[in-house]
């Protein structure tokens, strides 16, 4: 047994656990981006800050001590979605820094904070456990925490032991101590986390052993899983639990059991099994937290009131059972506070995504379309989606939670032009499987989606497509491919851009829609000023067309398949394509006919 918790990993998986650590896709991704004419910025250095007015995304965090972690082939689990995002936008995440630390700043951050914030947690982005500066410094932080009447939380994977004296001022400061375990853990770094936690709660610290759980199929990760629950129950520990996401192509996600691995609702190329033991590890992961929350005042489980700590947890992730019978509320914005990181902007990421703060999502949902609103954040946004639809062709706009009567779908397809109904179809329509349609259908099937532009057989088609999301598919697909069109015309020789742009087309009315209309007669290329503009459903042209034609088109729609991107929909995603600038499709959803996504589409003119 390892430190006396659990028994040692096998040789074997402890092999396939390195091999999937060390070819996870974030070594693939920094090595991209040095072949690429690299080499990877430096790390920023940081001055830490607490709170909106550090300008972090919630109030109850912190700035990370460092700025960056581990490098790409060590990243925990291979699974570490900051290093990917860090390394994806061109910064070493590996090349770890000490940011700045001002004990008068976080005084002045603290005394700022809203009086109804109770707790704080140090960072989301890094690990403080690199080295002694570090401990010692975020022992400083835990006690000028303390000293606002607030609790701390620090969350950590002890890759090396504190020095005596930042342990005992941890202590000192009552802070909340997570120590996150895994089965996967090898033994020595196990065995580091064990010790640390208990010489933490013997110095008088909150010890929390924070269980990282996962349905296991392969019997020997069960077991050690089930050997950390035992020895956390058994010392009374006060436990946590926080379900860990697999992507599906991390080699590790083998040794799940299948029939217990959901689609996570935000990322859905991810699986995970939701809560597994909340009774035996009360103590949700941070997001389910109120403000109000101030601790649990005593390192034993056995002596800790937890029918009152527990009224300041938020709804917590969802647990296995209420996922696999149908009750959890996956919409619930717990699920989706991840947040962007420290590189940007708060709620605002580096290109074409933002993710709105809760305050903004209500102000929208309050907003009336043919009002001025005199919100700052309102018309920030505003600003931000037309400058992105402009240059890029598309934005995501996400934490808009879903409301039955499309106030904000109508409100911000209001901002682009005028909603509009085609052919006397909704003017918000459903896009989900419906009976009685093939497989295949566009709106109302389940199959891939070819790239295509929406309406492309009427004679004006709409300029924007907004669509918001209420939910993803129970398994997973149904993502949303999107390739800038110019991106692929500029591509095509001379000749072939000609033969879009002048060869006459007819796009027939889809059988779907019941009405005696006129296909329209058209081009696939067109020039609006100085936009190009494309109209294409390859499947609904009708003409007999020449050759070059016929060449150019396939030839276009190769590049557009190669250069698309594909981005997951999840609920409360609401996402605005120019469907004169931007080919969007759809990867086939993985429940078939059966699936529960549901997107409302919207179209201006
Ligand atoms: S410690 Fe946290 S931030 Fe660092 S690599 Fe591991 S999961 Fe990522």
């Amino acid at each position: 047994m390892t430190a006396n918790v659990v028994s040692p990993v096998s040789p074997e998986t402890r092999r396939r656990i390195r091999a999937a650590i060390f070819g996870n896709p974030a070594v693939a991704l920094a090595k991209r981006t040095t072949q690429a004419g690299g080499p990877l910025h430096a790390m920023p250095i940081e001055t830490v800050g607490v709170g909106s007015r550090a300008g972090l995304p919630f109030e109850c965090l912190s700035t990370d001590l460092y700025s960056g972690c581990l490098p790409a082939g060590a990243i925990c689990y291979g699974n570490c979605q900051q290093a990917l995002m860090i390394f994806g936008r061109g910064y070493d995440f590996g090349d770890r820094k000490l940011n700045s630390f001002d004990p008068d700043r976080i005084r002045s951050d603290l005394a700022a904070l809203d009086p109804q914030q109770r707790w704080i947690r140090q960072g989301w982005s890094s690990d403080v456990s690199f080295g002694d500066e570090a401990w010692n410094r975020v022992a400083a932080l835990a006690s000028l925490v303390a000293e606002s009447g607030r609790h701390f939380v620090l969350l950590t994977k002890v890759f090396k032991a504190p020095p005596r004296e930042a342990l005992a001022g941890l202590a000192a400061a009552r802070a909340e101590v997570r120590v996150s375990i895994s089965a996967f853990d090898e033994d020595g770094p196990l065995t580091q986390r064990v010790k640390f936690l208990e010489a933490y709660r013997a110095a008088g610290g909150l010890a929390v052993p924070y269980l990282m759980s996962l349905e296991f199929a392969k019997p020997e990760l069960r077991t050690r899983q089930l050997e950390i629950l035992e020895w956390i129950t058994e010392n009374d520990y006060p436990g946590g639990e926080h379900p860990l996401r697999l992507e599906r192509t991390n080699a590790l996600s083998e040794w799940l059991d299948p029939d217990r691995a959901f689609a996570h609702p935000k990322f859905t190329s991810q699986t995970w099994a939701g809560r597994l033991y909340p009774m035996e590890l009360p103590l949700p992961a941070p997001p389910s937290l109120r403000p109000s929350y101030c601790g649990f005042g005593s390192g034993f489980a056995s002596q800790v009131d937890w029918e009152q700590v527990s009224r300041a947890f938020d709804h917590g992730e969802p647990t296995f059972r209420e996922i696999s019978n149908g009750t959890a509320d996956l919409s619930h914005p717990n699920l989706y506070r991840h947040g962007t990181i420290h590189l940007v902007p708060a709620h605002t990421s580096n290109t074409d995504e933002v993710t709105v703060a809760p305050e903004l999502a209500t102000a929208l949902s309050q907003a009336l379309p043919d009002q001025p609103s005199d919100s700052g954040m309102i018309a920030s946004l505003r600003r931000e989606i037309e400058t992105t639809v402009a240059r890029r062709g598309w934005i995501v706009v996400r934490g808009i939670p879903y409301d039955p009567d499309d106030r904000t779908l109508l409100l911000i397809g209001s901002w682009l032009g005028h909603p509009t109904r085609y052919l006397d179809q909704p003017l918000v329509r459903s896009l989900e499987p419906a009976p009685g349609f093939p497989e295949t259908a566009y709106y109302a099937g389940a199959g891939n989606v070819e790239l295509h532009t929406d309406k492309a057989f009427v004679e004006q088609p709409p300029h924007f497509v907004v669509m918001h999301c209420a939910r993803s598919d129970q398994r997973g697909g149904g993502d949303v491919l999107l390739s800038k069109a110019s991106h692929s015309f500029d591509r095509l020789p001379v000749q072939l851009q000609d033969a879009l742009r002048t060869t006459p087309v007819e796009v027939a009315i889809p059988a779907h829609i019941d009405r005696d209309a006129a296909p329209a007669h058209a081009f696939v290329a067109e020039s609006m000023g100085a936009q190009l503009r494309i109209r294409l459903r390859a499947d609904l042209l009708r003409k007999p067309s020449p050759d070059d034609f016929r060449e150019a088109l396939n030839q276009f729609c190769a590049l557009a398949r190669e250069s698309a991107e594909r981005v997951a929909l999840a609920p409360g995603t609401l996402l605005v394509i120019d469907n004169w600038a931007a080919l969007h499709g759809r990867t086939a959803l993985q429940s078939g006919m059966d699936s529960t996504r549901l997107c409302h589409r919207l179209l201006i003119a």
